[in-house]
């Protein structure tokens, strides 16, 4: 048995697209056959139909409306697979055989241009990763806007790097090479770090990428990049391959080196919460979430990519720096230009959608009411001094011809669909006025021959009508039949009348059908070329969309320094951060009744180094020392900060390792993973950097935990020198103070009520006189007893301790005064053990089983 030729037709389809679910356009429908069916049918909750194959057994069906499909992608998208549209390309009526059919895209996580599968305050990125060796070329596109942008990674610790960038990026989907493909490892650490979709792709070459990005701009000679320059090639294959239209709107790619942003590593994002929270990784309680007072979408994405990207350049920063200060100045010119900017939609998404030809009418008007606020931002910039403000005045472009065309040419009150008229305004076209006059005139027409005929024929129900099938017709009730004249053609019968059709009636329909008919085809044809047009202006619309987005985000910077009472950050080259009356930007926002109370840091290359932090536990370390790595982070992007001043030495990362996590994902333990973190900062960390380390060396025994703090607080200072501030519970490393140089200690102050503790939050010098854990255990409720006999054990613990330190001698050979202590408190237990032996009774052989057991636990 054969396949009926239409399944055949579908199976060679299906053949070349794997991959995909294909979406197979059958009259109104889209269907899916075989394991794509099945898929489908469980996925959107579809009933699971058959059809007649050929083969012995049906094939499983189901299917979805054609024009109710988008919500069905959507969801298909986001469980994770490919959807490959094959659609019929030729108009079934006039088709000899099977209508042929062909796939007119391919719908992929990083390639989705619709509305309803985006969201408007962040980009949709797919990037393309061409691995050679241990190097590797990376390039991102986001083809809703058009933004193309390219780096690689070819000096040292290249994986860990590109995963950084990755985590700036957070791909949707990633193509890479073969080579990429087959290490198993990389490709599901990927996929479950950024839960992006990976695909593969061939045309990753040289040659290839030549060609490919041949009519491209680029800000290098990217014959220099060669691996960025082949992952540019394959990304635009891909996309090509997927999008099966010209990509006119990527003519740009940017090659960037990632060191000349801050750069932050995956973990360091995470525990900063930037732009998504830890645990339920939302906006809502991060910087972003803070600093987003944007009213554009542009400006919301762009602010998403200062935020995730601070830079080092001083003088850059002091250029943005001076914008805000401007704008934060002028609250009569920030509320004017935050008045035009409300009223500017997304032009970037608008403009794709011109460039990819999905843009309706309402889109275009849309565009219009954009474009109509720029002469508007462009007078009320002309006094502003700040450099960057002059620039971005100056680059403004009003674009009057693409405003006027589009007031000109399309109607105000539009239908969404383009292929059934209404959308050309009159005046524009004297064709269109002419069709539109003549239908109007046979609507008028019509009126005057019912009216005719019903004086006529003496019918007074007679009515003229119209339906889509039989067209025009005159209607007469059963009553009436014997009054129906000969020039009367019956056309359809129903129950209780009869239609005819005359002479003259046909010939108008001709007519008025025809007029319509030109009227529609002329009208989109019309708006294409309007399209068309707005869509060949792509290069100054772009670049005043990008202007738009400036102003967006400097003018939200300026209002959020306004409302929150931020300072001016000063900055410096000499490494020195100090921040008076600093406070964290997120917590003050989210404390409910109580007053933040605001820190003072110096960190510095020299004398203030490292600061060691002690203070009970809830006392505010991490909030401390968070609050100051966001100053720093805000400073960078060009943020005013949450302080009475600051002057920020500039730094080229930050560095944190906060808090215990798991990292099932990698498959390491949460000590495992502390110890990585600790190995990246050291390994990576230079004088430059800021490091936060808060808590290292607790997921293991004290003797362990300590050792490896200490050791590394030595090793930053004698070898690193970067600004460090780390919080412990290890009240042995205060005294470093003295004898590494640049450490000095501080804690956070707390107040003891009798039984009770109140925790001051002020950062004071010195080291913490205690721990207060137990207290804070019984501040979060841990039962009564509970606590009671922890204080006991701490009390019978502390005894012992004291006791036996006063026989340990001190030698030449005992490790450093902190460590000391730990070591006497651990002889303290081993005394206490011996002390409970019974020796009567016990075998020379149990003796020295005993001994051996004591000296394990020594050791
Ligand atoms: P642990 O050692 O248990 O991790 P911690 O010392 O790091 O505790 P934080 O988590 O920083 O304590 O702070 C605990 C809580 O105290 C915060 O959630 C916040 O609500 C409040 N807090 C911290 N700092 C301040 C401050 N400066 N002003 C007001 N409230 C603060």
């Amino acid at each position: 048995m054969a396949l009926t030729p239409m399944m055949q037709q579908y199976v060679n389809i299906k053949e070349q697209y794997k991959d995909a679910i294909l979406l197979f356009r059958l009259g109104d429908f889209y269907e899916m056959f075989f394991e794509d069916a099945v898929i489908a049918s469980r996925e959107l909750e579809l009933t699971l139909t058959g059809k007649d194959c050929g083969l012995e057994e049906r094939a499983p069906m189901c299917g979805v409306p054609f024009h109710a499909v988008e919500p069905y992608i959507a969801k298909l998208i986001d469980k994770g697979y490919k959807v490959a549209i094959g659609e019929q390309v030729e108009d079934p009526k006039m088709a000899k055989g099977i209508v042929k059919r062909e796939i007119t895209r391919v719908v992929t996580p990083g390639t989705v241009t619709e509305n309803t599968m985006l969201q408007d305050d962040k980009n949709n990125y797919i990037a393309a990763i061409y691995k050679l060796s241990n190097e590797y070329g990376l390039a991102v596109a986001d083809i809703s806007t058009g933004e193309f942008s390219a780096t690689q990674f070819n000096e040292e610790n290249n994986f860990i790097r590109l995963i950084d960038e990755l985590a700036r990026i957070k791909p949707k989907e990633i193509v890479v090479n073969d080579l990429l493909m087959k290490d198993e490892k990389a490709v599901s650490m990927l996929k479950a770090r950024f839960n992006a979709f990976i695909s593969l792709e061939q045309d990753f070459s040289r040659e290839h990428s030549r060609e490919a990005i041949k009519d491209i701009q680029t800000n290098v000679d990217m014959e220099t990049r060669p691996l960025a320059q082949i992952a540019c090639g394959a990304l635009l294959s891909y996309l090509e391959d997927t999008q099966k239209v010209s990509l006119n709107h990527i003519n740009k790619i940017e090659f960037y080196n990632s060191s000349e942003y801050m750069v932050l590593d995956i973990s360091t994002r995470r525990n900063l919460e930037i732009s998504e929270t830890m645990r339920e990784r939302a906006k809502r309680g991060t910087l972003l979430w803070v600093l987003d007072k944007t009213n554009t979408s542009m400006g919301a994405r762009l602010l998403r990519q200062w935020v995730e990207r601070p830079l080092i350049n001083q003088l850059t920063l002091q250029n943005r720096i001076d914008a805000v200060d401007e704008f934060k100045a002028n609250s009569i010119l920030r509320a004017e230009l935050i008045e035009h900017l409300k009223k500017i939609y997304d032009i970037e998404r608008l403009l794709s959608k011109m460039v990819y030809g999905n843009a309706n009418a309402r889109d275009m008007l849309a565009l219009k009411c954009s474009l109509y606020q720029i002469p508007d931002l462009q007078n009320l910039l002309k006094t502003v001094d700040s450099d960057l403000l002059q620039s971005l005045q100056l680059g403004l472009d009003e674009l009057n011809d693409v405003a006027d065309l589009i007031e000109k040419a399309i109607a105000e009150d539009v239908p969404i669909t383009i292929k059934e008229g209404g959308i050309i305004k009159e005046g524009y076209n004297e064709e269109v006025d002419k069709l539109r006059y003549a239908k109007t005139n046979a609507k008028e027409f019509l009126a005057r021959l019912e009216n005719e005929e019903r004086e006529k024929t003496g019918i007074k129900t007679l009515k003229v009508g119209f339906n889509k099938v039989f067209g025009y017709y005159i209607e007469v009730t059963k009553s009436n039949y014997s009054l129906v004249p000969d020039n009367y053609v019956r056309k359809q019968t129903l129950a209780n009348c009869e239609r005819y059709i005359t002479q003259e009636l046909k010939e108008m329909e001709d007519s008025i059908l025809g007029a319509e008919e030109k009227l529609v085809d002329l009208e989109y044809n019309l708006f294409v070329e309007v399209r068309e047009y707005v869509a060949n202006q792509i290069e100054r619309i772009q670049k005043t969309a990008s202007i738009i987005a400036n102003l967006d985000v400097l003018s939200s910077l300026a209002e959020v320094a306004q409302i929150n009472n931020y300072v001016k950050p000063e900055y410096n080259k000499e490494g020195i951060i100090e921040i008076r009356e600093g406070r964290h930007p997120v917590v003050e926002r989210t404390l409910n009744d109580i007053e933040f109370v605001p820190n003072d840091t110096v960190l510095d290359l020299a004398d203030d180094n490292i600061n060691i932090i002690t203070g009970p536990n809830m006392a505010g370390k991490s909030t401390y020392m968070r609050q100051v790595a966001l100053i720093v982070l805000m400073a960078q992007i060009g943020s005013f900060v949450p302080a009475e001043y600051a002057n920020i030495g500039i730094v080229d990362r930050i560095f944190t390792r906060v808090g215990a996590s798991d990292d099932l994902a990698m498959g390491q333990s949460t000590f495992m993973v502390e110890m990585s973190e600790v190995a990246g900062i050291l390994n990576n960390a230079t004088q430059n950097s800021l490091v936060i380390l808060d808590e290292i060396g607790r997921g293991t025994s004290t003797f362990d935990g300590l050792s490896i703090a200490w050791a590394v607080v030595e090793h930053i200072s004698e070898k690193i020198k970067s600004r460090t501030l780390f919080a412990t519970h290890y009240h042995e490393l205060t005294e470093l103070e003295g004898k590494l140089e640049g450490v000095k200690n501080y804690c956070i102050s707390v107040k003891e009520k009798g039984e009770d503790i109140i925790f001051l939050r002020k950062i004071v010098r010195g080291g913490a006189d205690g721990s207060y854990g137990i207290h804070v255990a019984k501040l979060a409720g841990v039962p009564y007893a509970v606590v009671n006999r922890a204080k006991a054990i701490l009390k019978n613990l502390d005894e012992t301790n004291v006791s036996k330190r006063n026989t340990v001698k001190v030698t030449k050979n005992t490790p450093p005064v902190g460590q000391f202590d730990m070591f006497n408190y651990k002889l303290g237990a081993l005394a206490e053990e011996l002390d409970k032996l019974n020796l009567d009774g016990v075998t020379p052989l149990d003796a020295l089983n005993i001994l051996y057991k004591l000296k394990d636990k020594i050791n």
